[in-house]
């Protein structure tokens, strides 16, 4: 998680002009009231305590452990990421933009009432719940990173207004350890959380066949009134913490498809974006979110392009790497359709068969 992935992502974003075709807006962190939405007043004060002095850090909130370490100012720093995605809701909510991008948020991990997975609070269900309060009926969340949204579906558990979707490498292989395609929700919120556990090594195609074989389907039968997404870097083949292997050209195309998805699928066509994990942070991270500044914007970044000479002098400034040359991993994306029949001896068929087999049902959908 470091902050280096972030700025030299706002730096490629700068050298592609993409600031100037978008509002670069600076909210307000999240307040009480609207961390309360969420998160419990006892991890919130305990939180405030870590970040005033480290020592105070409380394990049993996750704080001070070794992937929540405590630091002084954790309180500010963690509401002002999470405010950026809730004012990032609220303009889409109100209409004064279809699009828009945090890609410094989408901490997923965060639990109510606890740390977890480098996340403190977590902005996606914040950004979610906050729309609900505006009255929002129907959001869904859609969350392509390589670790389970576990955050986010704890959140909304039991709450038939708010689908959740993750696509993620099995729990048998990756923390955290949950997104079993039998996790669906519960209550009253019963099919409202979908989990497709892909098989480790899961490339290109395989990935873009299990996104286009659950997400339009769900999307198209629940018609959300916002789509909200997770665009976690970390699924690359590049990536030191996860083991799929999907290339930056198929991480543009989802992107790109949840894009294409909320304007065939949601009024007024509103899309919040949002960033995630990344370990790869010179060669990966901000290639990628780039690409999705680019296509949130309606100006695509061209994969072919040559990345402008002045980023790669500030790669090499601040981390002593060369940067990428070019804005494509020289991958075509392609795969082939579910409606074109499906192999069952084959692993990642298998996955999807078992989500749509598991939350399909319950929403009504033919497996
Ligand atoms: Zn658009
Ligand atoms: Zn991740």
């Amino acid at each position: 998680m470091d902050p280096v992935r972030l700025a030299l992502t706002m730096g490629l974003v700068r050298a592609f002009g993409l600031d100037g075709a978008v509002d670069v807006v600076a909210a307000k962190p999240a307040g009480e009231s609207t961390l309360r939405l969420v998160h419990r007043e006892d991890y919130v004060a305990a939180v405030r305590a870590a970040s005033a002095d480290p020592k105070r850090a409380d394990q049993r909130y996750g704080l001070g452990t070794v992937d929540d370490p405590a630091f002084a100012g954790m309180h500010e720093v963690s509401a002002l990421i999470a405010g950026q995605s809730v004012a990032a809701a609220e303009a889409v909510w109100r209409g004064d933009t279809s699009h828009a991008v945090n890609f410094t948020g989408g901490l997923h991990h965060a639990m109510p009432g606890g740390a977890a997975g480098f996340c403190i609070y977590n902005d996606p269900a914040l950004a979610i719940a906050r729309m609900l309060e505006l009255g929002a009926e129907r959001v869904a969340y859609i969350d392509v990173d390589v670790h389970h949204g576990d955050g986010v579906q704890a959140a909304f558990w039991e709450d038939p207004r708010v689908l959740t979707v993750s696509l993620h490498e099995h729990p048998r292989t990756l923390f955290p350890q949950t997104g079993w395609p039998e996790e669906t929700g519960s209550g009253a919120g019963a099919g409202s959380a979908v989990n497709v556990a892909l098989p480790a090594g899961t490339g290109d195609a395989g990935w873009l066949r299990a996104f286009h074989a659950v997400v339009p389907e769900l999307l198209a039968d629940f018609r959300p009134q916002v789509l909200v997404s997770q665009h976690g870097a970390d699924t690359h083949f590049e990536d030191p913490l996860a083991h799929l292997a999907v290339s930056l050209d198929a991480q543009r195309a989802v992107m790109s498809a949840c894009h294409d998805l909320a304007h065939e699928y949601v009024e007024g066509g509103r899309w919040v974006a949002l960033g995630g994990g990344g370990y790869a942070v010179v060669d990966v991270v901000p290639r990628s979110w780039t690409h999705l500044v680019g296509i949130a914007a309606h100006a695509p970044v061209d994969p072919e392009s040559v990345i402008p000479p002045s980023w790669r002098d500030e790669v090499y400034a601040r981390t002593r790497q060369l940067g990428p040359a070019r804005m494509t991993d020289g991958r075509t994306p392609s795969w082939k359709s579910w409606e074109e029949g499906y192999d069952p001896a084959d692993r990642l068929d298998q996955a999807v068969l078992a989500t749509r087999r598991a939350a399909f049902p319950l929403r009504g959908l033919l497996t």
